[in-house]
C-alpha cells in the first residue's frame, strides 16, 4: 500500500507528479492511499502507519493522456470529495490503457468525475453571484469585505473574476477556508475563518478587525508567493470552458424541447439555471451575471432587446434602467400589457470597457450575437410567443438569424419560417441618444405606433382565448 501526501487540498501539480510516478511504476489505483498535509495518522486506513517511497523508475518510459483530461482533472481537484484524486489516478490509470475512456460518457468513473467538474463551476458561478461587498473600516481607509461559504476548494480560482471586477477598491473576501485579499496592486490569501467566527450580519467589520489587522496581513515576501498563485488562477480560469462542455453536453442533457406546448416554470428555471453557467463566448468574463429574459410563461408577445446595461448587469433583470423605464411607458401608450409580454435580450451578458469607475457601453459582435443565440431560440422554444418584436438592429441579427435593417423592414409583421410573426423596431436606448428634442419626440412617437402592432395582437390573442 502506497501513501500520497498532497502539500493542499488545491495540489494539482503534486497530484499529477505523483499520479504519473505511480502509473509509470505500475502501481495500481487500488493500492494507493491518498492524503492531504495535516490530516492525522488516526485518519489512515488500518496497516498503513509509514509512506513507503516510490523505487526509482527504471525506464525512461512515459505516456500521454488527452489535454482535455489534464483540463477536467484541474477542475475536479477542486471539489471537496475526499475521494476525488482516488477518482482521478483511477482515471488516469484507466487512460493508459484506453486513450478514448473520456469518450465513454457512460462510464462510472467518467461520469462522476464530470458531474464533480460540473459542481465546481457552479459553485464558481454560485460565487459570482452572491458576494456582495461592504464598507468597512470608513474611519480609517475604506476597505471593502464580503463572506463566503464555498461548496468546493474554489476562493483561489474564483479570485481573479473579483480583481477584475472591482480593480479599483481594495476587498477581502473572507470564507472558511481561505481567505482572498486584493489591495490594488496584488492578490493575497491567509487561513480561512472558522465556520463558529462566521460574522453575524452587520459584523463583519469585527471579525475582518479581528483576523486582518495591519500585523497580521502577509509579507511581502508571502505577497510575492500567492502572486504566483493569481497567476496560476489566471491560467486555471479558461479552463472552466471545458468543464461546461463535460457537463453541459453530455453529463446533464438540456431540458428536452417544449416545443409543440406552452411552458412550465420548471422549463424557465432549468434554462435560466443553465443560462447562469454559459461560457460560449468571453463576455461573462467581466460581466456581473448572466441576465435572462423574464416575463409569464404564458406570454404570447417576447420583446428583444440588444444585451443588459450598466443597471440590468447589477440587477440580474432585464430592461431595469432608463431604457426599460422609457420602454414601459411605450408600451403602456400603445396599449400593450407589460405584465403578459416575456422580455430578453439578444446576448445575455453585459459587455462595455470600464472607463474610469463607468462602465461604457459596447455593441456585441457578430460572433458573440451568435454564441448567445442559442439561448434566444430555447427561450422561443419555451415560451412558443406567436409574436417576437425585434427591438434594434443587434435584436434583429438575432431573430432573423441575419443582419436585418430596421429601416427598411420595421413597423410591420414579417413571417418567420417557424410560422410565427417578427415586428422590427428601435431599442428605446436608441431614443434615450437622440440629441435633438424634436427628433427624440418623434422617434418616440413612431416606436409607439410599431408597438401599437403588438397591442392588436395581444387583445386579439385575448379575444380568441
Ligand atoms: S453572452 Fe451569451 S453566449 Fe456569451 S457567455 Fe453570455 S450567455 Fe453565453
Amino acid at each position: 500500500m502506497y501513501l500520497i501526501i498532497l502539500d493542499s487540498e488545491t495540489d494539482f501539480d503534486g497530484w499529477r507528479q505523483a499520479a504519473r510516478a505511480l502509473a509509470l511504476h505500475h502501481i495500481a489505483p487500488a493500492d494507493v492511499t491518498w492524503q492531504v498535509q495535516g490530516q492525522t495518522k488516526d485518519q489512515l486506513p488500518p496497516g498503513l502507519s509509514e509512506a513507503p517511497g516510490l523505487p526509482p523508475i527504471e525506464t525512461e518510459s512515459t505516456f500521454t493522456v488527452p489535454a482535455n483530461f489534464i483540463e477536467l482533472a484541474r477542475i475536479t481537484i477542486l471539489h471537496r470529495d475526499d475521494g476525488r484524486f482516488a477518482l482521478l489516478n483511477r482515471l488516469l490509470w484507466r487512460l493508459k490503457a484506453d486513450h478514448d475512456l473520456l469518450e465513454a460518457i457512460t462510464d462510472p468513473d467518467v461520469t462522476q468525475a464530470a458531474a464533480m467538474a460540473g459542481a465546481v463551476q457552479r459553485d464558481v458561478q454560485r460565487m459570482r453571484d452572491l458576494v456582495r461587498f461592504r464598507e468597512i473600516g470608513r474611519d480609517q481607509k475604506a476597505h471593502y469585505a464580503a463572506w463566503f461559504e464555498p461548496e468546493h476548494h474554489i476562493i483561489a480560482f474564483a479570485a481573479p473574476f473579483f480583481v477584475r471586477r472591482f480593480a479599483d477598491i481594495p476587498w477581502s473576501i473572507l470564507s472558511p477556508d481561505v481567505c482572498a485579499h486584493w489591495d490594488g496592486h496584488a492578490v493575497s490569501f491567509t487561513p480561512g475563518i472558522s465556520r463558529r467566527e462566521r460574522p453575524a450580519p452587520g459584523h463583519l467589520e469585527e471579525t475582518w478587525r479581528r483576523h486582518f489587522q495591519p500585523d497580521r496581513l502577509p509579507t511581502p515576501d508571502a505577497l510575492v508567493k500567492r502572486r504566483r498563485n493569481l497567476h496560476e488562477a489566471s491560467i486555471l480560469e479558461p479552463l472552466l470552458v471545458d468543464a461546461e462542455r463535460w457537463t453541459g453536453g453530455r453529463i446533464s442533457p438540456r431540458p428536452e424541447t417544449t416545443m409543440g406546448r406552452k411552458a412550465t416554470s420548471d422549463d424557465l428555471e432549468a434554462l435560466r439555471e443553465e443560462a447562469a453557467h454559459c461560457r460560449a463566448c468571453h463576455l461573462y468574463k467581466d460581466a456581473t451575471q448572466t441576465v435572462f429574459g423574464e416575463g409569464p410563461k404564458s406570454a404570447n408577445i417576447m420583446l428583444v432587446g440588444e444585451q443588459p446595461g450598466d443597471k440590468e448587469d447589477l440587477a440580474g433583470h432585464p430592461f431595469v434602467g432608463p431604457a426599460g423605464k422609457m420602454l414601459d411607458r411605450a408600451l403602456e401608450e400603445a396599449g400593450v400589457d407589460r405584465k403578459k409580454v416575456y422580455v430578453t435580450n439578444a446576448v445575455k451578458h453585459f459587455k462595455f470597457v470600464p472607463r474610469g469607475k463607468i462602465r461604457l457601453h459596447q455593441k456585441p459582435v457578430t460572433p458573440e450575437i451568435r454564441a448567445c443565440r442559442q439561448w434566444y431560440e430555447r427561450e422561443v422554444s419555451v415560451i412558443q410567443p406567436d409574436l417576437i418584436v425585434a427591438m434594434g438592429a443587434t435584436a434583429a441579427q438575432s431573430v432573423f438569424g441575419k443582419i436585418t435593417p430596421i429601416g427598411k423592414n420595421r413597423g410591420r409583421l414579417i413571417d418567420l419560417p417557424d410560422g410565427r410573426k417578427a415586428l422590427v423596431t428601435v431599442h428605446p436606448s436608441y431614443l434615450l441618444r437622440l440629441p435633438d428634442p424634436e427628433a427624440k419626440a418623434l422617434e418616440y412617437r413612431r416606436f409607439v405606433e410599431d408597438l401599437k402592432i403588438a397591442a392588436g395582437l395581444q387583445k386579439k390573442a385575448a379575444r380568441a382565448a
